[in-house]
């Protein structure tokens, strides 16, 4: 018997995809990585899971899980050596229960983040998880990416929204933890383990969601300033005058804004890119009425224009408008993937630091590659910023082969200010050389020997995050 044969067994064959049927689930969102394997499968259920992860183990064969494939590190991509099983979770789809007296909901781990969020929203609640790739993205790969998104400021990244998991371990064991407390002090912590692992330590099978009250009301707004340091004079004055009301502080450069309406130009602009260099987009969400919202908002913004801190704002009148402000925000990273040429950065620095920040590193990267554009934007309320360098005009051909002197500048300046070289978005394989260069000897040392202790044969997503063994 083959693998392959013994896939056939456990799954219907339209399930175990090769050719050009498994095409799709061999190159990463942004076309970067392009992997082989010897199958695509698809279970359906967390017996099929183990019965595939027995027989990868039986064979000695890597196994990559993938989600909705929307990550940007490259992590649910195989590699080219062609010899894993590619295990998609998209058909454990279904919403299992959700509790409303305890604020809690369990999904199975190939729900679509968007299907998450509307069945919360139809039981009367808010899971507030929110990212621009919530129509694609699955909530097992929100989890074993740790994704954060536009709320975290908030409500905190996936893992403090998780309150338990279901995983099938490297051996085909099932670890059922889908415990819906909000207090449980027995021993490790296994559940934030999984969390940000990135499918090395185990397969996320279903998770148990912390749930919130649906707020009554929400004002949303753009707002124009000349700087990022009088940008987060505003961020403290929004968390000190809405408290616990503010749920999104978004900061977009106008070079963003520019790229946007090139790129986008069926997209309505509420000020034109040059009004001001930055932007930032607020929400707050109230749990009294509209009203009240309205007011408050005005009041706080009031004083901002007051000590000369706001160029301009607009107010969303409607629900229409709060949406077409958020698309802008959203559209930035479509259309960068669109118009091209850039070297990315997902970081975080403190968040008192990050005007210095993106001075002297924008001022180093000048030096080294004069002309290039700064295409920032981010969670700035999170300290996290998409810090971007697109080609200088006209040197859009052969920019991507600066990666590595780009990643040298911005990399040594995040670790100059006490940052991290990934907020949001992982290691998966783009990022797995650069944690060897900027995580502690220590720390990088007790990684390997977890994983070496959950994944023996290393055969769960290798060559992603940390290797524990050579081959890899
Ligand atoms: P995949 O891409 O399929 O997988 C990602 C990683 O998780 C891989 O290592 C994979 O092996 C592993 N994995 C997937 N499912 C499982 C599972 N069930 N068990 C174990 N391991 C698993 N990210 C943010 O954090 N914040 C943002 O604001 C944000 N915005 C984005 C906007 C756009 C337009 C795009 C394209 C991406 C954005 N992302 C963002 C990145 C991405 O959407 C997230 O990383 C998301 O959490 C990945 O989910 P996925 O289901 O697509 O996972």
């Amino acid at each position: 018997m083959s693998l392959l044969a013994d896939l056939q067994n456990i799954l219907d064959s339209e399930h175990v995809l090769t050719g050009e049927d498994a095409a799709p689930y061999l190159k990463d969102w942004r076309g970067r990585y392009m992997g082989k394997a010897l199958a695509v499968v698809r279970p359906s259920s967390v017996d099929e899971v183990v019965a595939i992860v027995k027989l990868c183990q039986q064979y000695d064969t890597p196994m990559v899980t993938q989600g909705g494939n929307t990550g940007l590190c490259g992590g649910a991509t195989p590699s080219n050596k062609g010899d894993a099983v590619v295990i998609l979770m998209t058909r454990l789809n279904k919403i299992l229960n959700i509790d409303t007296e305890n604020d809690t909901m369990t999904v199975e781990a190939g729900c679509l983040l968007q299907t998450v969020q509307e069945a919360a929203e139809q039981a009367g609640r808010l899971f507030p998880l929110s990212l621009a790739s919530e129509g694609s993205c699955t909530i097992g790969g929100n989890l074993a990416t740790n994704a954060g998104g536009t709320q975290v400021l908030r409500y905190g990244n996936a893992r403090d929204l998780t309150l338990g998991l279901q995983v099938v371990t490297a051996e085909g064991e099932v670890w059922n933890g889908l415990r819906g407390l909000r207090k449980d002090n027995t021993g490790y912590d296994l559940r934030n383990l999984f969390i940000g692992s990135e499918g090395t330590l185990g397969i996320i099978t279903a998770a148990t969601l912390k749930l919130y009250p649906l707020p009554v009301a929400q004002v949303t707004a753009l707002l124009a300033f000349e700087d990022i340091a009088t940008g987060i004079t505003i961020l403290n004055r929004a968390k000190y005058g809405f408290g616990a009301s503010l749920t999104g502080f978004e900061l977009i450069s106008s070079y963003c804004m520019e790229n946007v309406r090139r790129g986008m130009p069926e997209i309505k602009m509420p000020f034109e890119p040059e009004k001001a260099p930055w932007y930032a987009l607020i929400e707050i969400s109230d749990a009294e009425s509209a009203e009240h919202a309205r007011q408050l908002f005005e009041k706080v913004i009031e004083q901002s224009f007051e000590a000369g801190e706001l160029a301009d704002a607009v107010i969303a009148e409607s629900q229409q408008q709060s949406q077409s402000l958020w698309h802008i925000r959203e559209s930035i990273p479509l259309v960068s993937a669109r118009l091209g040429q850039e070297i990315k950065h997902d970081i975080s620095v403190p968040i008192s630091k990050m005007a210095e920040f993106v001075a002297v590193t924008n001022a180093q990267l000048q030096t080294l590659l004069p002309g290039v554009k700064h295409a920032v934007f981010g969670h700035l309320g999170d300290g996290n910023l998409h810090y971007n360098v697109g080609a200088p005009d006209g040197q859009e051909e052969g920019f991507l082969d600066n990666q590595k002197a780009v990643y040298k500048v911005v990399f040594d300046s995040v670790s100059a200010f006490g940052g991290s070289i990934s907020a949001e978005h992982g290691i998966g394989q783009l990022k797995k050389d650069l944690l060897l260069d900027y995580k502690d000897e220590v720390e990088l040392a007790l990684m390997r020997k977890i994983k070496r202790a959950l994944d023996p044969h290393a055969l769960l997503n290798p060559g992603k995050v940390i290797s524990s063994v050579e081959r890899y």
